[in-house]
């Protein structure tokens, strides 16, 4: 049970000014820091504040102003920031070794890989699978992308039973709305006409459906198709989880095609929502929950609570596709990487954080969603679990209301343009959920 329960204004939240709240704030005077950028960035994100520090759950701009930070690095610090553990981590094997190439062997690799492995706990039917570590989100698709094309190319759909000729079954079936980052081929998966435009021509190889329709996937598989990449929890426009029938769906539509089921977890991931995976969370309970498996799952963000670090876990299955010559990245998975992401490991399981945010997170849901006044008037719906919360807007944009929050000490993430997520590291405590419901209350 929540024990959250609502409050109009905490101390550190100083008394509202409800008309600056429908209106973007004043921008900060431009200071040194915003000259550079301007000077010297490419000017590829809409920036805000100057950030020049933070501690746990708060982050300083330049200025001293002191803000909650719900936004977590967009689902990235899952410890909060200057957690000792990672500071440790990061000092003694920076001392130690930063980097070795993936010509040899280090500690850390192989113990992180396991690490992952058990967490992702899959059945007998996908076998416990193995691990590939790269550097982000975007490049973790890749492999995914990759593993659907080298899989094509052997093995033939269900109904034929011979081996397509190479180079024909490479489509990846996505969802609209969904979103799989940044490089060439992670524009054509997102099924978003805004990331791709201006980029054309868009690389062929990827299909978009209707989100969470099962009848959609399968009138598009054809024989050209070799997997359906799908988000348990779509991130990017507005928090949208799927329901444990869909996945279980889309697992019996995949193994009756002869299709791999590869699962974006980049945002969902890594504890957020109190279970290891979106998926995970989303099936308990179920009484088929055991007969679903992805056949690889894609990992990044809070995974290395703020160091940067990729993963691909793949199942048995297809794992052993990629031989040496076949796949790699510099970066992948050094020991610096891996000793910082098993510190982030540790201490979550350590510091019971899985259960924490659950508890916390949703808490915080319910009482939102019990609070009449915001329900009425600021929000329409909220969506997902524990650390990874979206906030649909009731006539109201996020451009309206994400520089609102911040004014008011608040940091929020846009979700598409309606609704704003809530982010927060996984350890935070009841008193900070209990600050950020205040200051949402400011939006009354
Ligand atoms: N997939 C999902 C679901 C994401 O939310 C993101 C980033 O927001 C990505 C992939 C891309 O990750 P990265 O920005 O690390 O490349």
């Amino acid at each position: 049970m929540p024990t959250l329960s609502p409050s109009p204004a905490s101390e550190s939240a100083p008394a509202a000014d409800a008309s600056s709240l429908t209106t973007a704030p004043t921008p900060p005077a431009t200071s040194s820091v915003i000259a550079t950028y301007e000077q010297y960035v490419v000017p590829s994100y809409a920036r805000s504040i100057v950030l020049v520090r933070g501690k746990g759950s708060y982050a300083w701009d330049e200025n001293g102003k002191r803000y909650l930070d719900f936004g977590g690095g967009i689902a990235v610090s899952s410890l909060g920031h200057a957690h000792p553990a990672m500071v440790k981590a990061l000092t003694e094997q920076a001392q130690t070794l930063i980097h070795v190439s993936n010509l040899y062997y280090h500690p850390w690799q192989g113990k992180l890989a396991e690490k992952l492995v058990k967490n992702v706990a899959a059945p007998a039917a996908a076998g416990a699978g193995k691990v590939f570590f790269c550097n982000s989100g975007a490049e973790a698709n890749e492999m995914l992308y990759k593993a659907a094309r080298k899989f094509g190319n052997t093995q033939p759909l269900a109904e034929t039973g011979t081996p397509p000729a190479t180079g024909t079954r490479f489509e990846v079936i996505t969802a609209n709305n969904s979103f799989h980052g940044r490089t060439v081929a992670g524009i054509a998966a997102t099924g978003q006409d805004k990331i791709k435009k201006g980029f054309e021509p868009i690389i062929d190889g990827f299909r978009h459906v209707p989100f969470h329709d099962l009848a959609a996937i399968e009138a598009a598989i054809s024989d050209k198709t070799a997997a359906v990449l799908i988000e348990s929890i779509q991130g990017e426009s507005g928090i949208h989880p799927v329901s444990a029938d869909y996945l279980l769906g889309l697992r019996d539509l995949c193994n009756k095609h002869n299709i791999l089921l590869v699962m974006d977890a980049v945002q969902c991931g890594m504890f957020r929502t109190g279970c290891f995976l979106g998926y995970h969370r989303i099936l308990e309970g179920h009484p088929r929950a055991s007969e679903f498996y992805a056949d690889g799952i894609s990992m990044a963000k809070s995974l290395g609570g703020g160091f940067p670090i990729g993963a691909v876990w793949l199942s048995d299955r297809i794992a052993n596709l990629f031989q040496p010559g076949t796949h790699g990245t510099t970066y992948g998975g050094t020991p610096l990487a891996c000793a910082v992401a098993l510190a982030v490991m540790d201490t979550i399981e350590s510091e019971g954080l899985a259960a924490s945010i659950r508890r916390i997170g949703d808490g915080l849901k319910a009482c939102i969603l019990n609070d009449r006044d915001l329900m009425g008037n600021v929000f329409s719906e909220v969506r997902g679990f524990g650390g990874l919360l979206g906030l649909e807007l009731k006539n109201r944009t996020t451009a309206q209301v994400v520089p609102a929050l911040r004014e008011k000490g608040l940091l929020v993430i846009p979700s598409g343009e309606t609704a704003i997520r809530l982010l927060p590291p996984l350890n935070i405590n009841e008193r900070e959920a209990q600050e950020a419901l205040g200051i949402l209350r400011f939006l009354l």
